[in-house]
């Protein structure tokens, strides 16, 4: 998980989501090896690539990575035995445009697509979709009541004003 824009200031409401579910049939250790590699290099691109004035990548809001292995009914010495792997990334971004202008720049991301296209990746499979949220719902939770509070902002609680909980952007 990577945050973006922290301590920016920006409060911009997510606007776009990249979500590429990547489907490893085999658990093919090249394979997972060089996705979680293109992954980490991604992330370390959105937090020391190219930076605003206040150190953060324009529109990035936050990266997640998840790596979901499916187990196997055996379980050999040296290998986790692992049927398949599902690899869930999401990037959330302020809007579009910022999403492609810094895909257009990214090295990392232009090694592994293609590493993806070129066939260097042996059994790796992918949905990539890219999302718009149609609402956007923050709310955060009362130290003392345990009440709901609307609102990023909201430090008090409306029931009995008592510190809430803090919010990440993302
Ligand atoms: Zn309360």
């Amino acid at each position: 998980m990577l945050d973006g824009q922290q301590g920016s200031g920006v409060t911009s409401p997510p606007g776009h989501v990249v979500c590429n579910v990547g489907h490893l049939p085999t658990a093919h250790d090249e394979d997972l090896r060089a996705t979680v590699r293109s992954s980490l290099d991604i992330m370390n691109e959105l937090s020391e690539g190219d930076l605003d004035s206040h150190g953060a990548t324009p529109g990035f809001m936050a990266n997640l990575l998840c790596v979901l292995p499916k187990p196997g009914m055996r379980r050999p010495l040296l290998h986790p035995g692992w049927q398949s792997v599902k690899e869930v990334n999401l990037s959330v971004w302020t809007d579009e445009q910022a999403a492609a202008s810094w895909y257009r720049k990214s090295h990392a991301h232009a090694n592994i697509v293609a590493d993806h296209q070129q066939g260097r990746l042996r059994t790796f499979g992918n949905l990539l979709l890219t999302l718009k949220p149609t609402k956007v719902v923050r709310q955060r939770r009362c130290r003392a009541c345990a009440a709901v509070a609307e609102g990023l902002f909201t430090d008090r609680c409306p029931r009995c004003s008592a510190p809430t909980f803090e919010l990440p952007a993302f």
